[in-house]
């Protein structure tokens, strides 16, 4: 452990796991680094201080070029499933810089973009600055939304060009993490037939994220459990606020149940269950309404993994297993009728709740209304487009809600509260999370500033709040995300 001026409190685990679960590798140093943005919340909220080091010195610190005492740094092996296809990965353009820890918790502390190393494959290992700003933004967004998350907390240009599609300017992204353990983690041990190593996984998962079933009959099921449990709640919370997470392959899927990796995400406008982004995703395997069945898919993955420490024998193992994975649904379906009452308003349960949800959405869809911005109808507040509303179908299914409301006896206060808790006011949508990054491509960081200013405080009006609620023009209705960022 270390102590210093600005409060890091080191305390490496995963460096300390063997050899096969990391590569001992510094970041590669930049040419000339200079900070863009630092988030001073998060690093409050992490008990760290910045507020006496230079510009110049919080530069080489997030560049990765000058590392603080106490770090351990590595890239981590892991394997994963790639819309459908296993691969052996690892990370190729990512160095954990080490496990700072705070009152009993602990954070991973990554730079993103930081170099080579020897997962790299044919990458350069460097990340371009609009991506980095840009998982920044969505992230923190996400973490205002209340929804699991790594978090980001410092972004350098690193005075480099990277070279995609054309040069574009080189950054580095410091991510915190609760942990980067991966699905794709437990699967790297099982695909190269690791039994040992894979069960000192398996004990270190329980000890850093699920203690509580330390001691518990069969650490096995429960783990499977727990992170069956923490997927349906994390897919549900994107669900809730439209959110699209765009590469939902097994190495992206933390056994934390944090959002991590934004690579090619993006927010529903118009309701569109089959909405996607990302260039690649031609099949529409993570689109809107998949994701829950892709959780699904990947957590029978994770399941897999796990035989061994479910039952000695394979076969009763498998048969566990598949009862906890086939559970899935009901599980997902009770939880996600309960958020759509929350988005409604409505408590206790009705039988025709879902009908009444469903001919919503459906009315939605057909309508191309704006999936955010109609809660924000129904919550009593004002919104542009507002006559889209005045159809007579939309009109119809709203006295029945009402209705429905009157069932519950409460409060227009009592149910607005409900509302106003889940639905946010504003999302980072594309169209402006793009004017952001296009200025901030040119140094001028007010326009983020703003923005995240507002996104910050997603179920309060911000001062500026409404001016980052309109759905995209036309023209911009077809956005697309790349992977290669
Ligand atoms: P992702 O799609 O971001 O989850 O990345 C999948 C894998 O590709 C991870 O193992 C990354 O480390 C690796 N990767 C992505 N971009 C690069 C890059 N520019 N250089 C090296 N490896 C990369
Ligand atoms: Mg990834």
């Amino acid at each position: 452990m270390s102590n210093n001026k600005i409060g890091w409190c080191f305390n490496n685990t995963y460096s300390k796991l063997p050899d096969k679960f990391s590569t001992k590798i510094n970041p590669v140093p930049v040419k000339a680094p200079q900070l863009v943005i630092l988030n001073e919340n998060l690093s409050k909220e992490l008990n760290l201080n910045f507020s006496e080091n230079s510009k110049e010195e919080l530069s080489e610190i997030f560049s990765g070029n000058k590392l603080p005492e106490g770090s351990s740094s590595l890239a981590q092996a892991y394997a994963g499933h790639q819309f459908g296809h296993f691969t052996i990965l690892g990370d190729g353009r990512a160095t954990l810089m080490g496990e700072h820890t705070l009152d009993n918790k602990r954070f991973d502390i990554q730079f993103k973009g930081s170099g080579q190393t020897p997962f790299s494959r044919n990458g350069d290992g460097r990340a371009a600055l609009g991506p980095m700003l840009r998982e920044y933004i969505i992230s923190e967004a996400m973490n205002a939304l209340r929804i699991p998350t790594t978090r980001s907390l410092a972004v350098v240009k690193t005075g480099e060009e990277v070279i995609r599609e054309e040069r574009l300017q080189g950054a580095i992204l410091t991510r915190v993490a609760s942990s980067h353990i991966r699905v794709g983690t437990f699967q790297y041990f099982t695909a190269t037939q690791d039994e040992k190593n894979l069960k000192t996984l398996f004990d270190y998962t329980i000890e850093r994220h699920y203690p509580n079933i330390k001691n518990s009959k069969n650490q096995g099921t429960d783990l499977l459990e727990v992170l069956m449990e923490k997927q349906i709640n994390l897919v549900l919370n994107w669900m809730r606020v439209g959110f699209v997470h765009g590469v939902m392959n097994t190495d992206n899927m933390a056994v934390s149940g944090e959002t991590i990796d934004y690579g090619p995400c993006a927010f529903m406008n118009a309701y569109d269950p089959k909405t996607v982004f990302s260039s690649i995703d031609h099949m529409g395997r993570y689109s809107y309404s998949n994701q829950p069945i892709i959780a699904k898919w990947n957590l029978a993955r994770f399941a897999e993994c796990l035989l061994p420490f479910i039952h000695s024998d394979k076969d009763e193992a498998i048969k566990t297993a598949t009862e906890i994975i086939n559970n899935f649904e009901i599980l997902y379906e009770k939880k996600w009728i309960n958020m759509m009452r929350d988005k409604l308003g409505l408590f206790g349960e009705d039988k025709e709740d879902e009908v009444l949800i469903l001919n919503l959405l459906d009315w939605m869809f057909r309508n191309k209304a704006d999936y955010t911005n109609t809660f924000i109808f129904l919550m009593g507040e004002k919104i542009s487009n507002e006559k889209i509303y005045e159809d007579s179908e939309f009109l119809n299914w709203k006295n029945k809600w009402h209705d429905r409301l009157k069932l519950n006896k409460n409060s227009k206060e009592k149910y607005l509260k409900l509302m106003r808790s889940v639905n946010p006011l504003v999302i980072p949508r594309n169209h402006h999370v793009e004017k952001a990054l296009e200025h901030a491509n040119k140094d001028d960081l007010q326009p983020m500033v703003k923005l995240l200013n507002v996104l910050n405080q997603p179920y309060v009006y911000e001062k500026n709040t409404v001016d980052y609620q309109d759905p995209p023009p036309v023209s911009d209705e077809k956005y697309v995300t790349f992977c290669g960022t």
